[in-house]
């Protein structure tokens, strides 16, 4: 092998600077997502650790206590990466466990290198221990894996699987090595080709981080324009976005889908009277109390101004009429209480499902629409499913 260990561990050193640079500049704009400027200090102390250990360590007189320092930093690097990874995923961090690994990293290290210096019982048992840190990563990266994010977890994941298994092999080996093949001015592939490989890997673990943070970046601004600031529903751009989903799976499975349109009964009245914040908490009342009746199979959102749209997947009318008429009893028996006062207000509700309307999501709010309406026309505070309507139109 023609490469020199100290060459490679400059160039290490160097990746590590520039991913720091690099975590820095993308934690400028996270907002609120955690664990990138860990991500960025743990680069740092992985480079200054190598430099420490493999550069200065090696044309200092004092370079035991240089090793030591730069194994103790880049293990503090580690356990960074592996913070930093459960901070983004919003898990609690066992700091004890952090700073007592680190301080047996450390305690090895001088045992090893200053009281009895072995560099075969010191290259091993780091490697197995820098297994474990990196192992835990692989663990936290791999379990409860939002799917908006599985795919950059996944390689995250399996990066540092990779690391873990290399380090392990390189434990076994230089256990099993001769004296003369292994140390850190020995140019053999035992000493160069791990550091290779894990420099790649440290590379593709970077590469990952960034893109896990894209795509809970991008998870985020979908969710934020999917939702209805107001209320948290589902606004009306996704609606019909879903509803494009559901028309598929119901054409594929024949199964019926049910839509019903919500709408508050004299709000304008309300706003006038109690003003637009109380308007608004009426709002959020009606969201809450119609979310938490759904299925988790259901969808349900704020379709424009005090106007809600409810589609329900495998439903037929009259099942959709039962649940229209649960929730505007629900509705009516909520009491809103505005300082002294106490505020009841009502719904109308227009029902439809696609049996014989199709499965468009335009027919359907239309046909839903009509049934609304009839619904104000007969006093408010009810149901009319939209079949009904034309049973009555007929007579
Ligand atoms: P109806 O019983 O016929 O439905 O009468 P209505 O007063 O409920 O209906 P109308 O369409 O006349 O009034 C709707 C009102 O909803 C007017 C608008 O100011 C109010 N509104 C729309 N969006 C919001 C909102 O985000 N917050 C509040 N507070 N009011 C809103
Ligand atoms: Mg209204
Ligand atoms: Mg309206």
């Amino acid at each position: 092998m023609g490469l020199d260990v100290r060459t490679i561990m400059v160039m290490f050193a160097m990746l590590s600077f520039m991913f720091f640079c690099l975590f820095e500049l993308a934690g400028l704009r996270v907002g609120r997502i955690r664990g990138v400027r860990q991500w960025a200090v743990a680069n740092l102390c992985i480079g200054l650790g190598f430099s420490l250990a493999y550069f200065f360590g090696r044309t200092t007189p004092g370079h035991d206590w240089a090793v030591v320092f730069g194994v103790t930093l880049i293990a503090t690097g580690a356990c960074l990466q592996l913070t930093g990874i459960q901070a983004f995923k919003e898990q609690p961090t066992y700091w004890r466990l952090v700073v007592l690994f680190i301080g047996i990293i450390f305690c090895q290290s001088v045992w090893f290198n200053v009281i009895h210096p072995d560099f075969h019982v010191r290259a091993s048992v780091n490697s197995f221990l820098f297994f474990f840190i990196y192992a835990a990563c692989t663990r936290v990266l791999l379990v409860k894996t939002e799917a908006s994010l599985r795919v950059s977890y996944w390689f995250t994941g399996a990066s540092f699987a990779m690391l873990a298994v290399l380090l392990v092999a390189r434990g076994v080996v230089i256990m099993r090595s001769p004296d003369e093949s292994i140390g850190l001015h020995v140019n053999t592939a035992i000493n160069t080709l791990p550091f290779i490989i894990c420099c790649l890997l440290q590379f593709c673990i970077a590469f990952g981080l960034l893109l896990m943070l894209n795509h809970r970046l991008i998870a985020d601004v979908y969710q934020v324009a999917s939702r209805d600031a107001l209320t948290g529903t589902l606004n009306r751009r996704r609606i019909e976005e879903d509803a494009l989903r559901l028309r598929a799976r119901c054409m594929r499975t024949g199964e019926s889908l049910a839509i019903m349109m919500i709408d508050i009964d004299f709000f304008k009245s309300i706003n006038d009277r109690y003003g637009h914040p109380a308007g608004d908490k009426v709002l959020c009342c009606l969201a809450e109390i119609a979310q938490k009746s759904i299925r988790p199979d259901d969808y349900f959102a704020r379709y424009g101004g005090e106007e809600f749209c409810m589609l329900l997947t495998a439903t037929t009318e009259n099942e959709a009429l039962e649940l229209a008429e649960r929730l505007r009893l629900a509705f009516a028996q909520f009491t809103l209480a505005l300082g002294k006062e106490r505020l009841n207000v009502t719904v109308s509700i227009g029902v439809a499902d696609s049996r014989d309307i199709g499965l468009e999501f335009a027919d359907l709010v239309k046909a839903a629409d009509q049934a609304l309406y009839r619904a104000k026309q007969n006093g408010r505070n009810q149901v009319v499913a939209y079949s009904s309507m034309r049973v009555d139109d007929t007579f």
